[in-house]
């Protein structure tokens, strides 16, 4: 069988979660199953095999779980990029907006040197407010971001294609029209 095609039958929709009118795309499923967490995990190890990135660095905190996992099977490095105030170093931070309001993210500023090739996960592009914001970050420490990677992307919320326009190349496994 097809692996994006397992992948996507074992991500769980609830429905006006966590407000009316959005369909959440729940990615608890493809954790708990071993089977099904070892395809989704070796789909991004076979990408990035050859890439050799100095490091992966994961958005908090879907993309701490998946993104770890891939660290370690490539034998490098994880970058935890975080909401506002739960690192203890020196930070760096991006704001960006939301439907409602704003959030921040913040790394450390010793997480990367200058000119490392880093690979950026996350579970989910809705918007791509949150990979972009991700990117900038590794970006102004002088890291490259050779790819944003995801699970899932919802093309009709624009993220992808924002992300893109903004030069970031974007690899999903799955979509939810
Ligand atoms: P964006 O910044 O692209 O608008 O939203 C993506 C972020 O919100 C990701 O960090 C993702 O974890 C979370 N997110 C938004 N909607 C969903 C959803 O339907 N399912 C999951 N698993 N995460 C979502």
């Amino acid at each position: 069988q097809d692996p994006s095609a397992y992948i996507k039958q074992h991500i769980r929709t609830v429905p006006d979660w966590p407000v009316a009118g959005v369909q959440f795309r729940d990615i608890t499923p493809l954790l708990s199953n071993p089977r099904v967490f070892r395809v989704l995990i070796d789909q991004f190890v076979h990408r990035y095999f050859d890439t050799r990135p100095a490091a992966i660095a994961g958005l908090d905190a879907r993309g701490f779980i998946i993104g770890s996992v891939l660290a370690y099977e490539l034998n490098v490095g994880f970058i935890p990029i975080r909401k506002k105030g739960k690192l203890p170093f020196t930070t760096v931070e991006e704001t960006y907006e939301l439907e409602y309001g704003s959030a921040t993210v913040e790394m450390h500023t010793d997480a990367v040197q200058p000119g490392d090739r880093v690979v950026l996960i996350d579970d989910l592009i809705a918007t791509g407010g949150t990979m972009l914001a991700g990117a900038r970050l590794l970006q102004r420490l002088g890291a490259t971001v050779i790819e944003g990677a995801a699970i899932v992307d919802l093309p009709e919320l624009g993220g992808s294609a924002r992300l893109r326009a903004a030069g970031l190349p974007l690899h999903t496994l799955v979509d939810f029209a």
